[in-house]
């Protein structure tokens, strides 16, 4: 059930025009049922900074069904995962300075939104990095694909 709602949501923001005219700039949405609005994310390589912004359009409380989006290397996702849930709550599921971390936007709770801006000078183009949430037990579903220097659009709905 879960699979086929994310494809519906996929497709509809693949129907939709370009919402952003800065391409540098990307939002993403996050919901009651532990899903990104997104599996894919796409910046062109001329972009210095990149803005995303997260919205959690559920209506539960950060404490229960709290989302944030996080970007690193793909291959430090489950270090910086373990690392944030000792970190707790307190710490929205971060460890505080964790240099593996590119981005992170605070924990955000159902109607609330969060936005974080990162330099791509630490980015190599065609490097693999990931997105993911880290909320307990959230990373296995909520995490995505980010490419830096890719084609600049929203990818594949095939997973
Ligand atoms: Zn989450």
């Amino acid at each position: 059930m879960r699979g086929i709602r994310g494809i519906a949501v996929l497709a509809l923001l693949l129907g939709a025009p370009a919402a952003h005219a800065d391409p540098c700039s990307l939002t993403i949405e996050s919901n009651d049922l532990m899903q990104f609005s997104a599996r894919e994310l796409a910046v062109p390589p001329d972009c210095t900074t990149v803005e995303v912004t997260l919205r959690n359009v559920g209506k539960l409380p950060a404490r229960v069904m709290g989302h944030d989006w996080v970007l690193a290397k793909e291959g430090d996702l489950p270090a910086i995962v373990n690392a944030g849930l000792a970190a707790g709550l307190a710490h929205g599921y971060v460890a505080a300075n964790d240099p593996r971390v590119v981005a992170a936007t605070r924990l955000v709770g159902g109607g609330e939104s969060a936005t974080v801006q990162f330099s791509t000078a630490a980015l190599v183009p065609g490097g693999r990095y990931a997105f993911f949430c880290s909320s307990p037990g959230h990373s296995s579903v909520m995490r995505g694909r980010f490419v830096f220097g890719g084609s600049g659009r929203l990818a594949q709905a095939s997973k």
